[in-house]
């Protein structure tokens, strides 16, 4: 059988630079672990899976021969009990540096052949949010630190993937949260990281402080008060080294609007996604101490954000239709929307794009998302087809 191969990928080169046999780098590329980018990116290579202790999502760029590997944000834990969770995982460090956790998509910008390219949580190039870290961001960045990857989050309504308008932001902006060594992935420290994004300009999120272990619990339950009052999403708590792990940990209102979105396309969302939200509701009411009112409030909040969507969903089908998501899209090139539309495409996206409206020397485009999942779901239980 002929050896399967990918076009222009140094097999010999790639297996040096990864530390391995060029036979395994063979089979690695046989098992479709790593893949290549679309177009003018089939120099960035994807791994699908996990492998050779790389996370999925991450990216191995070749480049004139030479390789660089981006690697892909780790997963943040989620606490289910603040008090606990901080003495457990910090209990070795006196500090930790508590950041805002936005509401948008994860993002990771590099600079390549002078033009930022941005980078989804699964490793793609994402052309619309390319354009975006090009217009935001001051390329000098990455020009005087060529290790360094840039991790933010694209918060704001003008959003193909997670719009919300609970910033104030206009269309979309980028607020950074980590930077990472190309390579090994080690993240700079936290003041590292804030006093660089100063010095370029960087948006960034926001830091609400350094609290002592012992005091950090109730520092965090007053912010997230706060934070769940304003409609925010919630925070993470790191090792102001980033030596350990962080952690996350959310407002009950955000974690009820996650759910809203969620179970509108029940069939699309993640189990585990719906399943920590549902469970962190019940350790916060615990933890808490909250009286029967509150607790009652809690009950009505969870039950109307999960059944309430869902309901409108099946209704919505029964009557005829299907299930969408609306976005919007506003970009200043116009190739970008072409790009854009291919990549959903290519990633076998159900989308119905609208005609370009000019508006302040930008184009906007509505962009409907058809959840076929959802929709095939709901019309075969109308059918009277059982669940499983
Ligand atoms: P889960 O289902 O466990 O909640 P998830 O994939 O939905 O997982 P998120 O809840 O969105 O993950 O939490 C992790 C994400 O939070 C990161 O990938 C990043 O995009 C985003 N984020 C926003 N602000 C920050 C911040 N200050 N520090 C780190 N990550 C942040
Ligand atoms: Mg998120």
């Amino acid at each position: 059988m002929e050896k399967y191969t990918i076009t222009g990928l140094n097999i010999e080169k790639a297996a040096s630079f990864l530390g391995i046999s060029a036979q395994k780098m063979q089979e690695i590329i046989e098992r479709r672990v790593l893949v290549p980018n679309w177009n003018e990116y089939q120099y960035l290579f994807r791994f699908e899976h996990k492998a050779l202790n790389i996370d999925i999502g991450s990216v191995l760029v070749q480049k004139d021969d030479v390789f660089s590997l981006i690697f892909g944000f780790p997963k943040i834990k989620r606490a289910m009990l603040l008090g606990p969770a901080i003495r457990s995982n910090f209990g070795t460090i006196s500090k930790v540096a508590v950041e805002e956790k936005m509401n948008g998509y994860n993002v990771r910008v590099i600079l390549l052949e002078g033009k930022l390219v941005a980078l989804t949580r699964s490793g793609h190039v994402c052309p619309y949010s390319s354009e975006k870290a090009n217009n935001l961001l001051d390329t000098s960045f990455f020009i005087d630190n060529p290790q360094l990857v840039v991790y933010g989050e694209m918060v704001g309504p003008d959003n193909p993937y997670v719009p919300r308008k609970i910033y104030g932001i206009d269309s979309l902006d980028f607020f950074v949260f980590d930077m990472r060594h190309k390579d090994t992935g080690l993240p700079l420290p936290v003041y590292e990281r804030r006093e660089l994004c100063e010095k370029y300009g960087f948006k960034q999120v926001r830091l609400f402080g350094e609290f002592h272990i012992q005091e950090a619990a109730d520092m965090v339950t007053n912010i997230i008060r706060d934070i769940g009052r304003k409609g925010h999403e919630g925070v993470v708590i790191k090792d102001p080294e980033m030596v350990l792990q962080p952690i996350k940990y959310t407002a009950s209102q955000s974690n009820c609007s996650d759910l809203q979105h969620a179970m509108k396309v029940y069939n699309e969302s993640g189990r585990d996604f719906i399943f920590s939200r549902i469970v962190r509701e019940g350790f916060q009411s615990v933890e808490w101490e909250e009286s029967e009112e509150e607790f009652r409030k809690r009950c009505l909040q969870l039950g109307e954000s999960i059944l309430r969507p869902m309901k409108e969903s099946i209704i919505k089908v029964r009557d005829g239709e299907r299930v969408t998501e609306e976005f919007t899209l506003r970009v200043k090139d116009r190739i970008t929307l072409l790009k854009f539309e291919e990549y959903m495409r290519r990633l076998g996206m159900d989308i119905i794009f609208s005609e370009p409206k000019i508006v302040d020397d930008e184009y906007l485009v509505y962009m409907t998302k058809i959840n076929k999942s959802t929709s095939d779901k709901t019309l075969a239980m109308w059918e009277g087809q059982l669940w499983s």
